[in-house]
């Protein structure tokens, strides 16, 4: 790549390191021309899918949204955000890993009950309940953003 000082285009890597738990490199660069030094990260650049409603309606994928939807069935329950944010971090990954460009909703929804399931039967109940309503007739982004929006869910073990 050009030098960021004097535009050259003979830049030497000086030292590669892998950063952020091996997701990125990190390179230090020296100008051949001006001498001086730089950074550079280098990542793998991955695109969410774009998530395929069952009206067909296609929108990109929200992890915000995610988030707060398995943060709504997760309320009150002994599950630290650390743990939603690894759990959210697999969903990631398994779409992302499928290669594919656009995914059905519901792909996302079976990730993410299955997750629940994992950390918490309650939060798992909650999104289940959730979930299935809208299966037939609705969109999994709408049931996100019902959760998301809802009145406390009694807790059945109160
Ligand atoms: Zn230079």
């Amino acid at each position: 790549m050009h030098c960021p000082f004097c535009g050259a285009d003979d830049t030497k890597v000086i030292d590669s390191r892998l950063v952020a738990e091996g997701d990125s490199v990190r390179r230090r660069r020296e100008c051949q021309t001006c001498g001086e030094r730089y950074t550079t990260f280098e990542t793998a650049e991955l695109v969410m899918p774009r998530i395929v409603k069952s009206n067909g309606i296609r929108e990109p994928f929200d992890e915000n949204k995610l988030r707060r939807g398995m943060q709504r069935a997760l309320e009150k329950r002994p599950v630290g955000i650390e743990a939603i944010d690894s759990s959210l971090n697999r969903i990631m990954h398994e779409l992302r890993s499928t290669g594919e460009r656009e995914l059905p909703s519901r792909r996302v929804g079976e990730a993410v009950m299955r997750e629940l399931r994992k950390m918490d039967g309650v939060a798992y109940v909650r999104f289940a309940s959730v979930y299935r309503d809208f299966q037939d007739v609705s969109e999994f982004s709408e049931a996100i953003a019902k959760l998301a929006d809802a009145d406390p869910v009694e807790d059945p073990e109160q």
